[in-house]
């Protein structure tokens, strides 16, 4: 009896392990592209069925991740950073810098349309809110308090990041060009 009792927690517990493993690898949104542009009207009935809770929470009702538990806030890989929930390019990683404020930051944007600003006037605060701009989901704030060259600290909820390592290729070809400008001396 005690040992059928042990298996069932057992197959209980490996089950659960699988769905959270299968929701972190979830397969991504129907309209996930690197590369399209296309605006997306996902309603949020479905975005609540297709994302995982955690990003649901974050990317459509503007909550905040807890300070100090991205894996994206220390990281210093070389890459690209995309909405999770589309897919749009948002931030390349030499835009990224140590804030120390708990959260993944940036001070550049990839480009002028990857982010579209709000006033947000909650909390008793004036703040701009950042918007991915392609499907509109929250990703943060940004404040003036950032380091040159624009001054600006993106301050981004990790949840809502997709990281892509720069490729082999580009990595080949900085190091072949690496090469060349030693053998060059
Ligand atoms: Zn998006």
């Amino acid at each position: 009896m005690r040992i059928k009792l042990v298996m069932l927690v057992c197959s209980v517990l490996a089950f659960w392990f699988q769905s959270s493993y299968a929701q972190i690898t979830t397969p991504k949104s129907p309209v996930y592209s690197h590369t399209d542009t296309s605006k997306v009207t996902t309603s949020e009935t479905e975005w609540k069925k297709i994302l995982p809770a955690e990003v649901f929470q974050v990317a459509r009702l503007k909550g905040t991740e807890r300070p100090g538990t991205s894996k994206f806030e220390t990281s210093k890989e070389i890459g690209t950073y995309y909405c999770a929930v589309c897919g749009n390019p948002l931030f390349k990683s030499d835009t990224k810098f140590d804030s120390g404020c708990g959260w993944p930051s940036f001070y550049e944007p990839i480009s002028k349309t990857s982010i579209v600003y709000h006033t947000d006037k909650s909390l008793g605060m004036v703040r701009t809110e950042v918007t991915c701009g392609r499907c509109k989901s929250h990703l943060g704030h940004v404040f003036d308090d950032g380091p040159p060259p624009t001054g600006l600290r993106y301050c981004i909820n990790g949840v809502v990041l997709d990281f892509e390592k720069a490729k082999t290729a580009e990595k080949s070809y900085a190091k072949k060009n690496k090469k060349e400008a030693k053998g060059g001396k």
